[in-house]
């Protein structure tokens, strides 16, 4: 298997470069805020729970966030070629657990691709996100309180996978397309997976 985490701060353009990610390598995308917006569309339990801390731009409890990703592990990614996790982890908590998550399906993480965007420039793009897509949590309030919670909460996870050697930093400004060769070329060096179109 392939398993490559997406790793950025909101509006990072962790979702714009799964979908290239996908296509090229053929890998299953699991997105845990797409997971969770789901359950809130649906109206279930889960739902209801989730939508309280992301409208206050508040992480889900590790706990539960990490039973989720299991369950969805369980349905989605057997006999699959590998796997995109995009918005987890989020804690070193998370991180942990993706570790014995992977290694009990006798897999592991491969990468962690970093896309790396200077603050005002994030904001920005949420903020354009907010008006072009209605999402609920891209407004100003919401968008501060998630940069700081990213700034406590997960930026650690730079430092724990640079200390693994699986942290990757791409310079996440330009165009989607530059943006995706520099992850390419990263992958290739670091894997020796070759994206499809390359092959
Ligand atoms: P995203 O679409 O990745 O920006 O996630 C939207 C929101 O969902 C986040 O602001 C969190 O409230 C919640 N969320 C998504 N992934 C996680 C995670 N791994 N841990 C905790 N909360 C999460």
């Amino acid at each position: 298997m392939l398993n490559l985490v997406l790793f950025g701060a909101p509006g990072s353009g962790k979702g714009t470069q799964s979908e290239r990610l996908i296509n090229e390598y053929g890998l299953h995308h699991i997105s845990t805020g797409e997971v969770l917006r789901d359950h809130i569309r649906r109206g279930t339990e889960l739902g209801k729970t989730a939508e309280k801390y992301i409208s206050e731009g508040q992480l889900i409890p590790d706990g539960l966030m990490i039973d989720i990703l299991d369950d969805v592990l369980e349905k989605e990614a057997k006999g699959k070629k590998g796997v995109v996790f995009d918005g987890f982890p989020r804690t070193v908590p998370q991180a942990e657990a993706l570790k014995g998550l992977l290694g009990k399906r006798g897999t592991e993480l491969h990468c962690v691709i970093g896309l790396e965007v200077p603050e005002d420039e994030l904001v920005d793009r949420m903020l354009k996100r907010g008006k072009e897509t209605g999402r609920a949590d891209d407004n100003p309030e919401t968008i501060r309180k998630r940069l700081e919670v990213y700034h406590k909460q997960t930026s650690p996870l730079r430092d724990y996978y640079t200390s693994e050697g699986k942290y990757l930093p791409i310079n996440g400004q330009g165009l989607v397309e530059e943006i995706f060769d520099s992850i390419a070329e990263g992958i290739e060096k670091a894997t020796g997976e070759k994206r499809a179109s390359a092959r």
